[in-house]
């Protein structure tokens, strides 16, 4: 590696980079986690947490990966052979259905391109025809992180209500929590389902269900076996300010600054942001000449772009110069992506510049891996973004 000094760019999507408030938050001694001083943090950042589902039920804190969570929404709330129906997104979208399926549930999936998001008319079409009302949940990724594509939480929302179906509507946020506009209580979310390591800038090892009152009664019936995960006993030592078992102590001292600096920016902003990046991305990717993989523009997603490979050129080969010359490590593709796209990671702490060094990588990348393009992606990604800094037009005119 020639080209190690300086900061890594660490622009997969998620982990993603960590804010050094929230670094200098978690260095710290742990704490006694049935002491006081626990107590006090776990009653803040259990409150906290639920502003960014955006939320008045409760948000469970399971320390674990996202896994953990997508098997907590499914064995608190289903019972053995429960059929459950699923839209095949991407990568993401197929695990969580062969994860069911290990629990001893009866996944359906809607087949997908991976190329776009969830299509609330099959979903309502399918529901429709389940007479009676044999499919128990509908399981959506909000934001699949192995293609860039984005599903409209809402509009599945309307589906389901149209086609008068009682099942439960659980919704993966891992790559979209803190980065796209996301709301459990408005969307009629029953679980949703987050992740730590993406929009919420803390190292990966926390996951979250945030829970409605209609998958709480579920869950009083629900059969599947389940004991770490089970949100009876968390939900009642919760209400104390603990867990049944050791919490990651450093890491809600981490997502206590994560959730402060939200806060400052205004999730608002923190969603424009995403959006803002995620367009000038696309552009600097269409000035090069390549391809989006997401192909519906109504579902591109703010917080990653997947980008394709020119016939005959591997994404890998690609990645490996780039992170050789440039010290700057691009996602891969999945499954059956590999070699066929790499994704560029735009969400979590990231501004303009982050962004502008990030496609300067790409695009010297492009031209060190021999990977035929046209120059000026990252001219055609200043211009949307230094919009943002223009004076509005005549303003000294009007004064
Ligand atoms: N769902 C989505 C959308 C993801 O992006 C990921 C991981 O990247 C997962 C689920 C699985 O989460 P984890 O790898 O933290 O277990």
């Amino acid at each position: 590696m020639a080209t190690l000094q300086g900061r890594h760019f660490l622009q997969i999507p998620g982990p993603t980079n960590v804010p050094d408030r929230v670094l200098r938050a978690m260095d710290r001694p742990t704490i006694d986690h049935r002491g006081p001083e626990f107590q006090a943090l776990a009653t803040r950042v259990l409150a906290g947490i639920r502003t960014i589902f955006q939320t008045e039920q409760p948000v469970v804190i399971y320390p674990a990966s996202g896994t953990g969570a997508w098997e907590a929404a499914l064995v608190n709330t289903l019972s053995p052979g429960d059929r459950v129906l699923m839209f095949e997104t991407g990568h993401f979208a197929s695990l969580w259905k062969t994860l069911a399926e290990k629990l001893g549930l009866r996944p359906e999936f809607l087949e997908g391109d991976w190329r776009q998001g969830a299509d609330p008319a099959a979903i309502e079409a399918r529901l429709r025809a389940d007479e009676a009302h044999e499919i128990k949940a509908v399981c959506i990724v909000h934001n699949e992180t192995s293609t860039g594509c984005v599903s409209p939480i809402a509009d599945v929302r309307k589906a389901i209500d149209a086609a008068g179906h009682p099942a439960l509507y659980l919704v993966d946020t891992i790559s979209s929590l803190a980065s796209l506009d996301y709301r459990h209580d408005a969307w009629g979310v029953d679980v949703t389902v987050g992740g730590s390591q993406k929009g919420l800038m803390l190292p990966p090892g926390l996951s979250f269900n945030a829970i409605s009152q209609k998958a709480l009664a579920a869950s009083k019936s629900a059969g599947l076996a389940r004991a770490y995960w089970d949100w009876g006993e968390m939900l009642a030592i919760n209400a104390k300010g603990f867990f049944p078992y050791t919490p990651a102590t450093n890491l809600l001292f981490g997502l206590e600054a994560a959730l402060e600096m939200l806060h400052e920016e205004g999730l608002e902003r923190v969603f424009e942001r995403h959006a803002r990046h995620g367009e000038a991305t696309r552009r600097a990717v269409r000035a090069w000449g390549l391809e989006v993989l997401c192909r519906e523009p109504a579902h591109a997603s703010g917080s990653l772009t997947a980008v394709m490979m020119p016939d005959g050129h591997d994404a890998d080969g690609f990645r490996a110069t780039v992170l050789q010359s440039f010290n700057m490590s691009l996602g891969n593709g999945l499954s059956k992506l590999a070699g066929r796209v790499f994704r560029i990671g735009h969400l979590g702490f990231f501004n303009d510049l982050s962004l502008i060094g990030t496609l300067a990588g790409v695009e010297m990348g492009l031209k060190a891996a021999g990977v035929p393009h046209e120059a000026g992606g990252v001219q055609a990604a200043m211009d949307v973004l230094a919009k943002r800094g223009e004076a509005p037009a005549a303003s000294h005119a009007a004064e």
